[in-house]
């Protein structure tokens, strides 16, 4: 059969699926083949032109089952979308084929009072369920600054951190994710109830390895977070005093240090830099004080913006982690960024790097929990100047000791983990031994059937 007579006869038989909409104009086709990753110049030549044949929205998880069943005979790729807010086409239909949008399933199935574990369906927007769990008294530990459009099961398998990452560090560390239910690509298809221990090889794998349709997550007690803002005349003292508010005994939710040519292309409501850097916090009520007298034992400014308003959209968690780079390329889309964990001490390598590429490299700091040890990550702003001067600037900083997370690449290993993880892989062929689920991004897995 040929590709199209293949396409027609998957279409055909989808069409008879209950509980599925099919989504067919070129417009849409196209809208929902995307995601974020126009933020790299690098993945824009690579992925511009990748588009899915077919996307489907189930309803249902039966109607899952169905798409999965159908993909698998007529030998059609399988990628999962949730709301796109993804940055490196972790969600782009490489070799086209079936997209799967999963906003559909969206029922928060269980709240445990006894132990704040909540089971959600995977369609489920972050915000929806941080609203649920505020209701009982509690909150996601960890949140995309994405969260009100990007969807859970995208976290996990998209995700790594971000608010919240001063206290619970990264996604796949032990204790976040306690269970996955996943529908498999096999035929027939099977729908699996994984414990924590199975459920890690399927936690940041770009959907390439199973199906996720629900999850269980711990969470957090509520706090009525508390905005803060501290402005310093020197980086240096900034670094420091950061580290301090890292490292002392506050309770804190997000810990972000911008460069002041930053500021100044913020959205006008946080206000302008007035030539000062700024720190900006989510902490607990009683760790204002604290932070203030730290603040001003430094001779730093002191704001106290009172309690968060999750409803406003125009809070300091919106300014930080990759909102920090949306912002700047609003201002000017020739900025684009990297991921890095710095090396300690911090503010040397960071002055070497300033001194060489001035005023295109802008610093953006990110207080975070790396294995159990308070660390500070960067999410720096670098203006584009060619793929060799990204590559340069990646050299130099892996030079000085950083940990690089390269957002200019498509692989799962490229861009985060660094190395083949052989659970990820051993996980693809026992769910999709075909290897239709997202293809080309699990590097691990194109090794192993090359
Ligand atoms: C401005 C901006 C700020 C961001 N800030 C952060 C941040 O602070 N921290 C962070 O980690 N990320 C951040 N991101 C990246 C992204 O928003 C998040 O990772 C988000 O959680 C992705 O969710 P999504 O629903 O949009 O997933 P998508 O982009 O739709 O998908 C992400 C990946 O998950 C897979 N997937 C989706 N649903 C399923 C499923 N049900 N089963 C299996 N696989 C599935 C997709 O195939 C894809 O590989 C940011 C992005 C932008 C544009």
């Amino acid at each position: 059969m040929s590709k199209k007579e293949t396409l027609d006869s998957l279409l055909r038989e989808l069409k008879s699926v209950s509980d599925l909409e099919i989504y067919q104009k070129i417009s849409d086709l196209k809208r929902f083949s995307k995601d974020f990753f126009d933020y790299s110049p690098i993945l824009i030549n690579e992925l511009k032109n990748c588009v899915a044949d077919i996307v489907v929205r189930p309803l249902s998880v039966d109607a899952i089952i169905n798409v999965a069943q159908l993909c698998n005979k007529y030998s059609t790729p399988l990628t999962l979308r949730g709301s796109g807010t993804g940055n490196y086409g972790q969600c782009v239909p490489l070799k086209g084929g079936v997209v799967v949008v999963m906003s559909g399933l969206r029922k928060i199935r269980n709240f445990d009072s006894k132990t704040g574990e909540i089971t959600v369906e995977s369609g489920c927007l972050l915000r929806d369920i941080n609203d649920e769990l505020i209701e009982h008294g509690r909150q996601l530990r960890l949140l995309p600054s994405t969260w009100r459009s990007a969807s859970i099961g995208g976290f996990i398998a998209g995700g790594s951190g971000g608010i919240g990452s001063v206290r619970w560090g990264f996604l796949r560390d032990p204790g976040h994710l306690q269970a996955l239910e996943i529908i498999t690509t096999e035929d027939p298809p099977r729908k699996l109830d994984l414990n924590a221990n199975n459920s890690e090889a399927l936690n940041h794998a770009y959907g390439t390895n199973g199906i996720i349709t629900a999850l269980t997550l711990t969470t957090a007690p509520y706090s009525n977070w508390q905005q803060i803002v501290v402005d310093c005349v020197q980086w240096d003292q900034s670094v420091d005093l950061l580290s301090k508010f890292n490292c002392a005994a506050l309770d804190l939710y997000l810990g972000t240090l911008l460069e002041n040519e930053i500021i100044d292309c913020l959205p006008a409501w946080s206000g302008k830099s007035k030539g000062k850097h700024r720190i900006l916090l989510l902490a607990s009520p009683d760790a204002v004080s604290t932070i203030e007298r730290l603040a001003k034992s430094a001779a730093a400014d002191f704001y106290d913006l009172g309690s968060e308003n999750l409803k406003a959209g125009t809070g300091l968690r919106e300014l930080s982690w990759n909102h920090t780079t949306l912002h700047m390329r609003g201002f000017d889309p020739d900025w684009t960024y990297l991921q890095m964990l710095l090396p300690q001490p911090e503010s040397e390598m960071m002055r070497k790097l300033k001194s060489e590429w001035g005023p295109n490299l802008l610093w953006h700091i990110e207080c975070v929990r790396q294995n159990g040890v308070q660390r500070l990550a960067a999410l720096p702003l670098v203006k584009w100047q060619g793929e060799e001067a990204m590559s340069r600037l990646i050299s130099q900083c892996k030079e000085l000791g950083a940990v690089i997370f390269n957002p200019h690449t498509i692989t799962v290993e490229d861009g985060g983990l660094g190395v083949v993880d052989s659970d990820q892989v051993q996980a693809k062929s026992n769910f999709d031994p075909k290897g239709i689920l997202n293809p080309g991004k699990l590097k691990g897995w194109n090794i192993s059937v090359n």
